[in-house]
């Protein structure tokens, strides 16, 4: 149920909060421009008693929420949320571009690939310590090493990074290093996983699972919402379907679907939607038009040699270039990067 106060003062505030509490319900305050809402969120059968809280002072309405997700809809929150990541922000009248490796190989590698994505223009650097894959002969990640040499990076570049969490055991280290934790498509319903990363301070990258529908994306963002964690990031990066030219399909229609039925920044991943380095400008390009808040690329210094997804990954000459096509774009979209 969303409870719309008449009165934002504090105190007229925390005391339907308090009410809330006592019929065992969280309480989650959302502070607009236009008004507060007091997003009560429990078991759905004692609504009634909700309901009967329309009779105390300072108390406007009280309005289901039609929706199953209920913390990430625009029901409860109209403004676009602003996600912090480090010194970036994805959201807004921003586009964010997130760029790097895949894996984290070297402090040769990640340093490198680092320097030269800030210089083409991404906020945030991308790069796996802690790899999923789908065969465990395949390279696993430089996992705590991995950290470390991503905190040099973001040290000798200033970006703040964003990188894999598996288990919810690792979240405690993965989050004492990194600006943002990625929860990827094979792990999107892993709901320990996700109770974990909501639970924790820093944000949450959260990426379409490879079968699921966009409302299956949604509720997996509101166990994380549901936890205490309000900064929650969605990326499209493709599904399977039926074709085999590409890697992935990529959903573009995602982008406007989410954007209208969520608050939550919505960020598009070409790289593992394509699966291929020759499609990622197109589609890349696709999704500013489609109205994204950034992309997620995968960029690599030598992508031949690789430890995981090479061919995907664009030459830093070619990341250079897609960043100068795109710029017209993201102006046109109202944005900037
Ligand atoms: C990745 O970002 O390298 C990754 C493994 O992505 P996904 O979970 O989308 O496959
Ligand atoms: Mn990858």
């Amino acid at each position: 149920m969303i409870i719309v106060m008449a009165s934002r003062k504090k105190e007229d505030v925390d005391h339907v909060v308090a009410k809330v509490e006592e019929l065992g319900y969280k309480a989650h305050l959302i502070v607009g421009v236009e008004r507060t809402v007091i997003a009560a969120v429990g078991d759905e059968r004692g609504k009634f008693r909700l309901q009967a809280l329309e009779s105390l002072p300072h108390v406007e309405k009280v309005v289901p929420i039609l929706k199953s997700f209920k913390l990430a809809g625009r029901e409860v929150k109209q403004e676009d949320t602003i996600v912090k990541v480090g010194s970036a922000r994805i959201g807004g009248k921003t586009f964010s571009v997130i760029a790097g490796p895949c894996s984290v190989e070297s402090r040769e590698q990640i340093t490198e690939i680092a320097r030269t994505v800030k210089e083409a223009g991404a906020k945030i650097l991308r790069g796996g310590a802690f790899k999923p894959r789908t065969s465990p002969y395949s390279f696993q990640g430089l996992e705590e090493e991995g950290l470390m040499l991503l905190e040099e990076a973001r040290e000798k570049t200033g970006l703040p990074f964003v990188t894999e969490v598996l288990t919810p055991e690792q979240v405690p280290l993965v989050e004492k290093h990194a600006d943002m934790l990625q929860v990827g498509a094979r792990n999107m319903q892993n709901f320990g996983l996700l109770k974990a990363v909501g639970r924790a301070k820093k944000p949450v990258f959260l990426k379409r699972g490879m079968m699921s529908t966009l409302n299956e994306l949604l509720m997996s963002a509101e166990y994380v919402l549901s936890e205490g964690n309000p900064n929650v990031v969605l990326c499209e990066r493709g599904i399977r379907t039926f074709e085999t030219e590409t890697r992935n399909t990529l959903d573009i229609s995602a982008v406007p679907v989410l954007k209208n039925l969520t608050h939550l920044p919505v960020i598009v991943d070409p790289s593992h939607a394509t699966g291929h380095w020759a499609l990622v400008g197109p589609m890349a390009k696709a999704a500013v038009v489609a109205g994204a808040d950034g992309v997620m690329i995968e960029v690599h210094n030598n992508p031949a040699e690789a430890f995981s997804d090479g061919p995907q990954s664009l030459k830093p000459e070619r990341f250079q270039q897609l960043m100068k096509e795109i710029v017209p774009l993201v102006k046109l979209a109202g944005k900037t990067i």
